[in-house]
């Protein structure tokens, strides 16, 4: 059982060059506890005279002779490697951070520190494999190709899963041998601020990362406006991914990867064992409380089980254990904040009155904190507000179909393609699925089949670029031919 105490917060203003320091303002702004509502925290609010300094920082590390510049790529590794190990170190303190703002359960927070120390180690064995090539070029040349650290990198996070995208986006940065600003959300900066401190414990030089938290148009604004930035690593939704591509197409064309939002389909064809089918259904849909970029949003069922589907969808949906992160039992706690849980409220107020059939949840859970009861709709049409926009909740919405073709049909009338999955026993029907889906990762009898190694990213209006596996490292290179006259 976790120790429910709230645990000191030793971290609570910018960090810029190595430093703690306040806000230019002086400015600060109130971190919330979404179970309870109450303040935890005030946190320094960063703004453009603040962005300004981190960037310079970031700037300054990033110079030709720097200590940064001038180190081992062998070094870089064994320096992020051993920020993984104080992360390891300290997983219970980093854990209980991202359970208190976050509100997801400390068990759920634990292996969202494990999979972020494996994402460090990732990258830190690839700092001395990063090879150009040679080019047998026409002419009399000898040709070869270098890559090189695109430079100074803006990064800005969500607070679904904020440590586990941080280390989505520093690690491959820093093993490139680039320099962060990290603006991480407003919601959750406490575990950005704490491995920011674990980064100059393990001897990270002044100014590589450096961390800024304050609001979006305000801070986050500044970071992709700014013409030191040559590169703008954003994780959010679609609707601000387009807000940033139009300032950076109107600023210094800084490079830009974006992660965006989904509304992912998993297919259930009637050949599978119902109960398999309804769990990895659940766990799809529900992990994270439904605020998951890749939510499996909408369970597509086939008719020959669809009846034994939705009422056992239904059953577990009204298992789950809803309430304080901290209790080891469950399963679910608050959504975000209050914008966070009007919206699906909205969301499930509109699935109502466009006919879908409620059958478990639909109502918000107790009124303090933002409870929301695991929500489960059948007879839902391709139509219907749930189920085109994305919902962020514990909501699932079950459809029924009859033919593959029919469903690729369906699975694709969507803007977004950030992931898709495919339960079946039959290996044509799941490959015609996986080479016919539009969605950056397909997972096939499973889901959420995430690891260090693996690319994941958006088709269609869920991103551009990638992140994890080697792709995940070209996001930070800029490639070099140096042609030499023999
Ligand atoms: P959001 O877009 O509102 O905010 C994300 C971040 O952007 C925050 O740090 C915020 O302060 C900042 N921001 C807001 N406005 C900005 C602006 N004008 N300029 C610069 N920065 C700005 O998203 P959210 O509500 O925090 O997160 C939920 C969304 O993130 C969902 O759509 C979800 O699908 C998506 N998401 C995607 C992935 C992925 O990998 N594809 C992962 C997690 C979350």
């Amino acid at each position: 059982m976790a120790d429910k105490s709230i645990p000191t917060i030793k971290y609570t203003k910018l960090f810029i060059n190595n430093e703690f320091v306040d806000a230019v303002s002086k400015k600060t702004f109130p971190v919330i506890n979404p179970s309870t509502e109450k303040k935890i925290v005030d946190v320094a609010e960063a703004d453009k005279e603040d962005v300004d300094k981190a960037v310079a920082a970031a700037k300054a590390a990033f110079e030709q002779n720097s200590e940064w510049r001038t180190m081992f790529a062998s070094s870089r590794g064994k320096l992020i490697v051993k920020l993984a190990d104080l992360i390891e170190r300290d997983q219970e303190y980093l854990a209980f951070l991202e359970a208190l703002d976050n509100g997801k359960p400390y068990k759920d927070a634990l292996m969202d520190v494990g999979f972020t120390v494996n994402v460090f180690k990732y990258y830190a064995g690839y700092c001395d494999k990063i090879h150009g090539s040679t080019v047998p070029s026409d002419g009399n040349f000898m040709t070869m190709t270098l890559r090189e650290p695109v430079g100074v990198v803006g990064q800005i996070i969500p607070w679904n899963y904020p440590l586990m995208v941080l280390a989505c986006k520093w690690a491959p940065a820093l093993a490139t041998g680039c320099t962060v600003v990290l603006k991480p959300a407003e919601q959750t900066p406490l575990s950005a601020l704490a491995v920011a401190a674990l980064a100059k414990e393990a001897g990270f030089p002044k100014g590589v990362v450096n961390v800024v938290p304050g609001y979006g148009p305000t801070a986050g604004g500044a970071l992709v406006k700014h013409p030191d930035v040559n590169k703008v690593s954003f994780t959010g939704s679609t609707e601000v991914g387009n807000k940033i591509m139009e300032v950076v197409g109107q600023s210094n064309l800084k490079r830009v990867s974006l992660e965006l939002g989904g509304k992912s389909p998993l297919v259930i064809f009637d050949d599978v064992d119902v109960d398999q089918a309804v769990e990895i259904a659940y766990r799809a849909c529900f992990t994270n409380h439904g605020q998951n970029c890749c939510a499996g949003s909408r369970t597509y069922v086939q008719s020959g089980i669809y009846n034994e589907f939705v009422k056992k969808a239904a059953e577990i949906a009204r298992r789950t254990k809803v309430g304080d992160p901290f209790t080891d039992t469950t399963d679910q706690g608050p959504q975000v904040n209050q914008e966070m849980l009007d919206k699906v409220l909205r969301l499930i107020e509109s699935g109502k009155k466009e006919g879908a059939k409620l059958q478990t949840g639909g109502c918000r859970k107790g009124n303090e904190g933002y409870f929301v009861e695991p929500t489960v709709f059948s007879d839902v049409n391709d139509n219907m507000t749930i189920a085109r926009e994305e919902i962020f909740g514990p909501v699932q919405s079950i459809f029924k179909f009859d033919t593959l073709e029919e469903v690729i049909k369906r699975a694709n009338d969507t803007t977004y393609g950030l992931a898709a999955g495919v339960l079946t026993n039959n290996i044509s029907t799941a490959l015609a699925y996986a080479k016919s889906v539009r969605a950056g990762s397909v997972w096939v009898n499973c889901y959420h089949a995430l690891a260090p190694q693996t690319p994941f990213g958006g088709f269609k209006q869920s991103g551009m670029g990638r992140e994890l596996g080697e792709e995940g490292l070209k996001e930070y290179l800029e490639l070099k031919t140096v042609s030499i006259k023999v």
